[in-house]
């Protein structure tokens, strides 16, 4: 199949083949990873690694922790303010979209937020100007949703913060593409995109975030507890952290972050071309300005064509390109484990879905 799912996505073939060659036996320890005890060597050995990878692929300089966590993106939602929003202090949101919205509800229930920029009157088809923002001494943090899933914007450039803490949820574009790690104060991400099954939340963490933090949250919601115990405070996914640590190989194989983005750009100018080209039979939903070369979303002239549209493309076996239910239209997310002709035939499949029904 052509999968374009959202999420959980596309994971690179060759990563599922090696999986698939060490399920019953890992490296000759007689049983598979999933049966190890994680406070074994193995699962030390492996947990470091997996950081060492994340590290060394991301250019994470020193000073920050690689922690492996359970919850999702959306536990990370709550973590945030739980762990960072203290009494008097606001929480700065930009709102851009679905994601982003989630965020700061989930704030809300903890103390003071703002949403400092939105675009929602331009329907989250943008990404808010951040070049001027002012943010006041008070501000806990900012938090940015660098990739809509839902809506397809991305951020081309992060703001800069001075000396304001800035948290990014990186779910659905983290390593699509080189980032300047020393902007961030936090980094999250769900894995179940770029970075491998679900089950895995990856959080970069600047140390001195870990400063001065609430007592009175619950152990396992608080980052001060897992960066001290190294991610093996209570028993980690331990399959999930495996098939990261053989997704960061299969990125570093196949030549880096550089070489990532390239491929990503290549693969949504594709799709991209398809729609422009088409003299408005497609029409994409985000200003071009803030495309994102994750998560390509388009309309067609009525709810019809499109119905028409999935259908056909599913039977020529094309998964995901209805877009999420509460947006409508049509997706296709392009993640790193999406190879290039997947991204060509479906282009071709544009083309002539097009001929056959204009
Ligand atoms: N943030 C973004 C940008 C997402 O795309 C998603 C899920 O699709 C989430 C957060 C929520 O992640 P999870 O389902 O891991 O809680």
């Amino acid at each position: 199949a052509y999968n374009f799912n959202a999420g959980p996505a596309a994971l690179p073939l060759e990563v599922l083949q090696k999986a698939q060659e060490q399920l019953v036996e890992y490296q000759g320890i007689g049983m598979s990873i999933m049966e190890i005890s994680h406070r074994s060597s193995q699962y030390e050995q492996l947990n470091e690694e997996t950081q060492s990878l994340m590290k060394e692929l991301f250019g994470i300089p020193d000073g920050y922790k690689v922690l492996f966590l359970q919850g999702g993106g959306s536990t990370q939602f709550a973590m945030i303010p739980m762990n960072f929003l203290k009494a008097g202090k606001t929480a700065a949101y930009v709102h851009t979209g679905s994601w982003a919205d989630k965020a700061l509800k989930e704030a809300k229930l903890f103390g003071e937020t703002a949403v400092v920029a939105s675009s929602e009157a331009d329907k989250f088809t943008k990404i808010p100007d951040l070049s001027g923002l002012q943010l006041g001494e008070n501000t806990a943090y900012l938090h940015i949703t660098s990739n809509e899933t839902i809506e397809g914007s991305q951020y081309q450039q992060y703001p800069d913060t001075g000396s304001v803490p800035l948290i990014v949820d990186m779910s659905s574009d983290i390593l699509s593409r080189p980032v300047d790690i020393s902007k961030f104060a936090m980094i999250y991400a769900g894995a179940q995109k770029n970075l491998g099954p679900s089950g895995v939340t990856v959080v970069i963490l600047r140390e001195d975030m870990l400063e001065d933090l609430p007592k009175n949250i619950p152990t396992m919601l608080k980052y001060e507890i897992h960066a001290k115990n190294n991610s093996l405070y209570n028993t980690p996914p331990v399959y999930s952290v495996y098939m990261v640590n053989l997704v960061l190989k299969w990125i570093k194989e196949n030549g880096g972050l550089e070489a990532m983005e390239r491929r990503n750009r290549e693969k949504a100018d594709l799709i991209y071309q398809a729609i422009d080209g088409s003299g408005g039979f497609y029409s994409g939903v985000v200003d071009p300005a803030y495309r994102s070369i994750m998560n390509i979303t388009f309309r067609m002239k009525d709810e019809e064509l499109e119905k028409k549209f999935v259908k056909e493309s599913e039977a020529n076996g094309f998964v995901g390109l209805k877009g999420h239910r509460s947006v409508g239209g049509l997706r296709a997310s392009t993640y790193n484990a999406v190879p290039y002709e997947a991204c060509k035939a479906l282009a071709e499949f544009m083309a002539d879905f097009q001929k056959r029904n204009s």
